[in-house]
């Protein structure tokens, strides 16, 4: 299939990729991986007149830890996140998010902020940066300016960025001690959307109790969003199958998934009730909990 047509720029920088976007205005996209938005272009859902390539632009892939945050560049590849020693050693979520995204050859090529920029509910990377309470860096022709992800997703294929900025960065908060995080993921074949998922990031107190909790899932409705009826149900209890399965129970019923070739919406529910209540001991697990 072929896209219709656009004019193609290269910027060599940050600087100059956010004026061609104030140039442009509308009528200008970023490019980053592409794995979204060729599919979009090349199958008439979407149109740019203009494509602004990040890709040449230096200094935007990296993961390293610096100032208390996990810090991830931009256009980071899922596959150098899965590369990634303090990724693979200290936020084993991220690996277990960026190793269930599509295929590898996709991975070589999608970028972890193009996930976000996206907007789209389906992608595996939201879930996971609101469990664990990330911050997005963007930056514009005023300057740089951060977005906690509680308020980066504001619609379907909507986010808190105006067509002029560039998500530069991914900051995740590094966790206190007695912390772990999960992904699991549903899909009907290796590569395929989720059709349930869910994140769960929690931090346990000296005495076995819950002291933070962060839980989202995949694909559960409209705009990314965390299960926040969840987590409260898990703050200051102690670690026990019957706590879990209750903050589980009440992430799923927040879920607003849509019935498709992958499932009813019951279904679907369900299976995000499972993973929700799997994500949380996995995690708990891994903060050396059980
Ligand atoms: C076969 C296939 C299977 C897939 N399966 C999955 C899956 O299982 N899970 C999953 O999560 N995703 C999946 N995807 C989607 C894709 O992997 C992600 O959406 C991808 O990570 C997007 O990143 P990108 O760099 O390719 O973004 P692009 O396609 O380049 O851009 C996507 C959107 O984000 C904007 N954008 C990108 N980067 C920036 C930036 N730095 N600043 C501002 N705006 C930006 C673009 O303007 C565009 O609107 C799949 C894709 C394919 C082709």
């Amino acid at each position: 299939m072929i896209p219709p047509v656009f004019d193609y720029h290269a910027p060599a920088s940050v600087a100059d990729a956010i004026a061609l976007l104030s140039r442009f205005g509308d009528s200008a996209k970023v490019i980053s991986g592409g794995q979204s938005l060729l599919p979009l272009l090349k199958l008439r859902l979407g149109t740019a007149e203009h494509l602004v390539d990040i890709g040449r632009i230096p200094g935007l892939e990296y993961v390293r830890e610096e100032g208390g945050y996990l810090r991830i560049g931009g256009r980071t590849r899922e596959a150098a996140l899965e590369r990634s020693e303090i990724v693979r050693t200290r936020f084993p979520i991220l690996l277990d998010t960026a190793r269930v995204i599509a295929d590898p050859l996709v991975r070589n090529r999608a970028t972890v902020g193009g996930n976000l920029a996206h907007g789209d509910p389906a992608n595996d990377h939201p879930a996971t940066m609101l469990a664990l309470r990330a911050i997005v860096v963007a930056q514009g022709p005023n300057g740089e300016r951060t977005i906690p992800i509680d308020r980066f997703f504001t619609g379907l294929f909507a986010t808190a960025l105006a067509a002029d900025e560039i998500l530069t960065e991914i900051r995740i908060p590094v966790p206190p001690g007695r912390s772990g995080g999960a992904y699991l993921k549903l899909e009907r074949k290796v590569g395929d959307y989720a059709t349930a998922a869910a994140a769960a990031q929690v931090t346990l107190d000296g005495a076995g109790t819950f002291a933070q909790v962060g839980i989202a899932l995949t694909n559960a409705g409209p705009v990314p969003a965390r299960a926040s009826a969840a987590e409260d149900a898990l703050i200051g209890k102690r670690v026990n199958d019957a706590a879990i399965a209750e903050a589980a129970r009440r992430a799923a019923e927040a879920a607003s998934p849509t019935a498709d070739r992958r499932g009813s919406v019951e279904y679907k529910r369900e299976m995000a009730r499972v993973l929700a209540a799997r994500a949380l001991k996995k995690a708990v697990e891994r903060a050396g909990g059980r």
